[in-house]
């Protein structure tokens, strides 16, 4: 719209120049087209047209930005845990069972705070985030549960397919710290497939369940609910 009006001015404005050349400026043909009430109204129509883009142009952005928002965790960018369910849970509802939840906890996370500080705590949980994204291949679902937790919803219900994807996120991880010289550490999965019966909710239990029993044996490592 913006465009057309401004290529609308200018053909305006060519075409008053090739009456002026032509007739003259006091001539009735040049005053009647192109004299200055006409002028004035083309400018005052141009000027409503651009006023009116304008507004819609900066509605359209902060819609955008109040989606993401509402959205996107701002430190990394993932979904939030609000939007994380939300997709989650469209997702299992219109392709039933065929997924795997993983809840993902950074190990001794708090270290890096105390060591390193916050800063360089917020750029490992964003370097964690990159890492999601980059291996994962657009099927999956990634959010940022709350603090440094994260849960990944992906498409196999096979328990190695599952496993072997997040190795190649902590791969992913531990490269990508260790080139931007950002501390890192190791990461406990736990990993639920989803049940024909099971809601998001349920799921997301058995992954943490899961996820704890890393902990417990030693973390820095997947464990699969309903394994020993
Ligand atoms: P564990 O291996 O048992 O999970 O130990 P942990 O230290 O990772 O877990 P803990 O729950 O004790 O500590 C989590 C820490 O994460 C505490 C909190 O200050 C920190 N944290 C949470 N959100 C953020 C954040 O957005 N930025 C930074 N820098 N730190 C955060
Ligand atoms: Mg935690
Ligand atoms: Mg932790």
């Amino acid at each position: 719209m913006l465009a057309m009006t401004v290529s609308g001015l200018t053909v305006f404005y060519a075409f008053r120049f090739a009456m002026y050349m032509a007739f003259g400026p006091t001539h009735e043909t040049f005053q009647t087209f192109v004299g200055s009430v006409p002028t004035t109204l083309a400018l005052i129509v141009a000027l409503v047209i651009v006023t009116f883009t304008m507004t819609d142009l900066s509605a359209v952005e902060s819609t955008h930005q109040l989606r993401m928002r509402a959205t996107r965790d701002s430190l990394t960018g993932l979904l939030n845990r609000g939007e994380f369910k939300a997709r989650a849970t469209a997702r299992l509802a219109s392709s039933g069972a065929r997924h795997a939840i993983v809840f993902a906890d950074l190990d001794h996370f708090k270290a890096i705070n105390d060591t390193h500080g916050h800063a360089a705590g917020d750029a490992a949980l964003a370097t964690f985030a990159s890492a999601c994204q980059q291996t994962l291949t657009g099927d999956e679902i990634v959010g940022r549960m709350g603090g440094e937790e994260f849960a990944l919803l992906l498409p196999t219900s096979e328990p190695e397919e599952a496993r072997a994807r997040v190795e190649r996120v902590s791969e992913a991880y531990a490269r990508l710290a260790k080139a931007a010289s950002i501390p890192s550490t190791t990461v406990s999965y736990g990993i639920a497939i989803v049940a024909e019966t099971d809601d998001l909710a349920q799921a997301l239990r058995r992954a943490d369940a899961a996820m704890y029993r890393a902990k417990r044996a030693g973390r820095d490592q997947a464990v699969v609910d309903g394994t020993h």
